[in-house]
């Protein structure tokens, strides 16, 4: 299972922290480790300014290469800078940490059928040791648009996520 990643992980190193969320395949254009994406996917970097491919208008930019992680700029950011947060489910002020897929949808259906007591919340800064500790990408993506992003923004959008 795991070899046909090794070749990506001995190039990419720092991957090895995210070997479990390693995909084949780009899950929007579909192509193999180590192509070039596609021209309009949606996860391809320009190779110019680092931005998303489809919308940046770089001329000279070109497509970077699917090396089998989603957000990959944000979880190397996430990674350097220790950016962890995880999530956790609330009965009567009793905190259960999600820790699974299953845990954190089983939580989403419990918000949304707003079972009473019930609470859930979402990018709870942590340390990578941490048990349900996941890259908080959102920090990532905030810090790297730092500067052109209002700050009333980062607020509604915790809100968004706050009333799924
Ligand atoms: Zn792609
Ligand atoms: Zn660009």
């Amino acid at each position: 299972m795991m070899s046909e990643f090794q070749h990506i992980i001995d190039l990419y190193p720092w991957l090895e922290t995210f070997k479990d969320l390693l995909a084949p395949k780009c899950h929007d254009c579909g192509v193999k480790i180590g192509e070039k994406h596609l021209n309009g996917c949606d996860t391809a970097r320009c190779s110019v300014c680092g931005g998303q491919h489809m919308i940046c208008g770089c001329e000279e930019g070109e497509a970077d290469l699917w090396l089998g992680l989603m957000y990959l700029v944000e979880h190397k950011m996430c990674l350097d800078n220790g950016y962890w947060c995880r999530d956790a489910i609330y009965l009567d002020g009793e905190e259960f940490i999600v820790t699974s897929p299953e845990m954190h949808r089983l939580g989403l259906r419990m918000q949304f059928s707003k079972v009473p007591g019930f609470q859930m919340k979402f990018h709870i800064p942590c340390t990578q040791d941490d048990v349900g500790a996941h890259a908080d990408l959102n920090r990532a993506a905030m810090q790297s648009q730092k500067g052109n992003k209002p700050s009333w923004m980062e607020d509604s959008l915790d809100e968004i996520e706050d009333s799924q």
